[in-house]
Order: C-alpha cells, then sequence, then structure tokens
C-alpha cells in the first residue's frame, strides 16, 4: 500500500485535538492556534480512526493502489 492522504479540511476543523489524541501512529500535531496539523504522513496506517472520531467530518484519508 501506498502512503494515504490525510486531508483536513479547514473550514470545518474546530481544533479539539481529537484527532491527534487517537491516532495510534502520531500523525498528528495539534495545538489551538493552528488546529492539526499532518506532521508523519508517512506512518499513517489508514485505520480511519481519527475519520471517525473527528466530530466535525473533516478529515479525509485517501488510499491508493500499488500500481
Ligand atoms: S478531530 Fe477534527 S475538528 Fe478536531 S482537531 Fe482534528 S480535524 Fe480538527
Ligand atoms: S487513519 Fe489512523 S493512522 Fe492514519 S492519521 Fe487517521 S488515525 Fe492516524
Amino acid at each position: 500500500m501506498k502512503t494515504p492522504k490525510v486531508l483536513i479540511d479547514y473550514k470545518l476543523c474546530k481544533r479539539c485535538g481529537i484527532c491527534s489524541h487517537f491516532c495510534p501512529k502520531q500523525v498528528f500535531v495539534c495545538d489551538e492556534l493552528n488546529g492539526a496539523q499532518v506532521d508523519k504522513e508517512e506512518d499513517c496506517i489508514a485505520c480511519e480512526k481519527c475519520v471517525i472520531m473527528c466530530p466535525e467530518m473533516a478529515i479525509e484519508i485517501i488510499t491508493q493502489k500499488e500500481e
């Protein structure tokens, strides 16, 4: 599997930090000023915990098959 793309819609993100709390791979860094930032996208395992837990539905994980 290629590295998934982790997309955050900043029009929706409320900077709550839930995604960074629940991500098992510490993909996000989050602070109150900037909200969630994708820090280590290459570590993402596409478990979609962040997608499920984000109260604003602001996260999308795009997975691509190996060509
Ligand atoms: S869980 Fe959603 S709303 Fe909260 S910081 Fe992460 S992306 Fe933003
Ligand atoms: S899909 Fe899983 S590993 Fe990837 S950013 Fe979301 S919670 Fe973290």
